[in-house]
C-alpha cells in the first residue's frame, strides 16, 4: 500500500507531518492488539422517541483508549481496521460485549414499553466478509440474547458492491429476526430504485443534515423527502445528532419521531447503561420537554 511505500513518506518533511506519519505508524502496529490488550470498550448512545424521551434503544459505540495516544476516535481508526482486515475482529468483540452486557438484565416485554433494542453497527468489510451471518448467529447462540432485540447498522457501501448477495445476506439475517438500519442515509448513493430492493427496517439519518436544520431551508426539505421515502418504503426513520430544541421541534414537525444526539444524552459507559436498563422502561427527561 502506498502509505507503507518509503519512497513516499520521505518526500514529506514538516513537522507535523512527521507528527501525523508517527501516529498513523502507531496506530496501525497497536490497532491489531488492541481489544486483546484490554484498551477497547463499548458505550451505548440511547435512541429516544423524541415527544416522550423513552429510550427504544441503544447504539453500541467503540472506544479505544490507546495507552500513549489516549482516546482515538473511530472515525480514525474503523477506516484503518477495515485497510488493515482486522474489521471483523473488531467487529466481533463489540458484537459479543454489547450482546453480553445487554444479556445481563433481564428483559420485561410489556405490550407499552418492549426492552430496549440493542444497535450495532457493521462496517462494510465486515458485512460483506464470507461467513459474516454465521458470526452473527454464534454470538447470538452464546451470550442467549433474543435476536428481535438486535438491530444491525449498515451503510450504503456495503450494499453496493454486490447488490444480489447483499440482499441475499440481509434476507437471512432478518431470516434470524434481526433488524437493519441503513447508517448514515443520505451521504451515500442509494436512488430510490437501489434501495426498494433490500430488506431493511429503517433509515437512520446523517446527523449532518440535523445539524444544518433550523439554519437553512433546504435541509428541511431533505428531511423531509427522507421521511417521506421512508413512508413509502414503510421504513422507520431514526434521526442522528440532535443537539438542540430546536432541531428537536423542527423533527418532530416534520413527523420525525425517533432520534438520538447529545441533547437527550451522549453514549454512556457500561455501567450507567445498566444501571438505566435495570430501572426499566426507563424515560430520558432533560431541558427538551
Ligand atoms: P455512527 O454509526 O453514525 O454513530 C453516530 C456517531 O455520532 C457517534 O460517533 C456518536 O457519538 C455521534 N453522535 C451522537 N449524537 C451526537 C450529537 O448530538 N452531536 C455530535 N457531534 N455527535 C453525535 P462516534 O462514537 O465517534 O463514532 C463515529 C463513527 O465510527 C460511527 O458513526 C460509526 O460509523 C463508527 N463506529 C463507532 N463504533 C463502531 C463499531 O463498533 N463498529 C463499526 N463498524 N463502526 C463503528
Ligand atoms: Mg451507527
Ligand atoms: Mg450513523
Ligand atoms: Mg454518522
Amino acid at each position: 500500500r502506498a502509505k507503507r511505500d518509503p519512497s513516499r513518506r520521505v518526500t514529506t518533511f514538516r513537522p507535523e507531518m512527521h507528527t501525523a506519519a508517527l501516529r498513523q505508524l502507531q496506530i496501525e502496529a497497536d490497532l491489531p492488539h488492541a481489544a486483546a490488550r484490554g484498551q477497547m470498550r463499548v458505550v451505548y448512545q440511547p435512541i429516544v422517541d423524541l415527544q416522550t424521551g423513552t429510550i427504544g434503544g441503544y447504539e453500541a459505540l467503540l472506544r479505544w483508549q490507546h495507552p500513549h495516544l489516549g482516546n482515538v476516535p473511530p472515525d480514525e481508526f474503523i477506516p484503518l481496521a477495515e485497510e488493515l482486515e482486522v474489521i471483523s475482529e473488531l467487529g466481533q468483540y463489540v458484537l459479543e460485549t454489547a450482546c453480553r452486557t445487554f444479556q445481563q438484565v433481564p428483559e420485561f416485554v410489556t405490550s407499552a414499553s418492549p426492552s430496549p433494542a440493542l444497535q450495532v453497527n457493521v462496517s462494510t468489510r465486515q458485512f460483506l466478509r464470507p461467513g459474516f451471518v454465521d458470526v452473527v448467529r454464534r454470538v447470538l447462540a452464546d451470550s442467549s440474547f433474543s435476536t428481535g432485540r438486535l438491530h444491525l447498522e449498515i451503510t450504503e457501501s456495503a450494499l453496493i458492491v454486490d447488490v444480489e448477495e447483499a440482499a441475499r445476506t440481509l434476507t437471512e439475517l432478518r431470516g434470524l429476526g434481526i433488524k437493519i438500519h441503513i447508517d448514515d442515509f443520505g451521504t451515500g448513493y442509494s436512488s430510490l430504485a437501489f434501495l426498494h430492493r433490500f430488506p431493511v427496517d429503517a433509515l437512520k439519518i446523517d446527523r449532518a443534515f440535523i445539524a444544518r436544520l433550523g439554519e437553512d431551508g433546504v435541509s428541511v426539505k431533505l428531511v423531509q423527502t427522507v421521511l417521506l421515502l421512508a413512508q413509502t418504503m414503510e421504513v422507520d426513520v431514526i434521526a442522528e445528532g440532535i443537539e438542540t430544541r430546536t432541531q428537536r421541534d423542527l423533527l418532530l414537525g416534520l413527523g420525525c419521531r425517533r432520534g438520538q444526539g447529545y441533547l437527550f444524552s451522549r453514549p454512556l459507559e457500561v455501567e450507567d447503561t445498566l444501571d438505566l436498563l435495570r430501572a426499566g422502561s426507563g424515560a430520558l427527561t432533560g431541558p427538551y420537554d
